[in-house]
């Protein structure tokens, strides 16, 4: 059994000044396995903040869960009551750094104290206990913790941030963590430093992640499955190196060649053709078929199912049996 299995999960956002409803997730269907690193791509709109924000269930209006499962270690957590859910889930088993979130810490509150106020929201008491877990994990993301716990967040860079918040997120020893865009805004060498970051505490410490980008090139160092979204469905899932170097899915294929590379030459990249689907509008058939080199008629009438192909699955007719 995976730890997270996310099954045909529809979330929509009402739009009254519209008068219509649009749906940002259309039907995911994902596993995510114990201890591994899932990296979770797609372009802006595709869906990929709106399913981290279904998991940790902080959809705001005008968004809704319409419909679907989310399970974890077995558990329905949708199903859960929401101080349940808050209490014994949130942070506890699932843990969120958000888009952005650099800016998120307290500008008057030391690092330290960062840590202990998180603990006691949790009704974790022991001080001592908290700085030795905190001075631990600050290590664990490259940080000097006698430095480090004592400046407030202006005296830290950006990535010093990023780390500090990894950090905090993982105090309360979460199955799942999910980083949203953990690199955006950092420039070239400061991501790879947060890269090896994440990859170092999926080894040491075990912990599930997905890993949430925009970028499908940042992905192949550290995930072992890669997922992509289009149009607020996964349209390709496997093992990364078999979607990176093999795509199956005519979108991914196209990303992949869309993505500047520092070792490729610049010359190699092809932008995508066309633009993504609006999705207030009514869409039939394959989502990617305006911009596909390979539609055919039935692409235009009929959406694919996700197709097992060996460990892969693709949506996409091409690969229909
Ligand atoms: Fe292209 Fe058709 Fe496949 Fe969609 S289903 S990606 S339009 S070939």
């Amino acid at each position: 059994m995976a730890l997270l299995e996310i099954r045909d999960l529809k979330v929509t956002y009402r739009m009254p000044d519209l008068g219509i409803e649009v749906a940002a997730l259309r039907g995911v269907d994902l596993d995510v396995d114990r201890g591994e690193v899932l990296g979770l791509v797609g372009e802006s709109g595709s869906g990929k903040s709106t399913l981290a924000h279904a998991i940790m269930r902080i959809l705001k209006p005008p968004a809704y869960l319409q419909s679907g499962h989310i399970y974890l270690d077995g558990v329905d957590i949708l199903s859960l009551n929401e101080s349940v859910f808050d209490k014994e889930y949130r942070w506890r088993r699932i843990a969120f750094v958000p888009q952005a979130s650099q800016n998120a810490l307290n500008p008057t509150m030391r690092v330290l104290d960062h840590f202990l106020d998180t603990a006691r929201y949790h009704g974790l008491a022991d001080r001592r206990e908290v700085e030795r877990r905190a001075a631990e994990l600050l290590t664990a993301t490259g940080l000097d913790p006698s430095r480090v716990l004592r400046l407030y967040p202006h005296q830290l860079s950006g990535g010093m941030k990023q780390r500090v918040l990894i950090a905090l997120s993982l105090l309360l020893e979460p199955l799942l963590l999910i980083l949203d865009e953990p690199t955006s805004a950092l420039d070239v060498v400061t991501q790879a430093s947060i890269l090896k970051v994440i990859s170092d505490i999926n080894k040491k410490l075990g912990i599930t992640i997905i890993f949430i980008t925009h970028d499908i090139s940042l992905t192949p160092s550290i995930a072992h499955k890669i997922a992509v979204m289009y149009a607020g469905k996964i349209v390709e899932v496997g093992p990364a190196e078999k979607v990176i170097n093999e795509p199956l899915h005519p979108y991914v294929s196209a990303l992949i060649s869309s993505t500047p590379s520092l070792y490729a030459d610049i010359s190699m990249v092809r932008p995508i053709p066309g633009e993504p689907p609006s999705m207030t509008e009514r869409m039939t058939g394959c989502p990617f078929w305006p911009r596909c080199p390979y539609a055919k008629d039935v692409c235009k009438g009929e959406e694919p199912v996700l197709y097992q192909i060996d460990n892969r699955k693709v949506a996409c007719h091409l690969w229909r049996s």
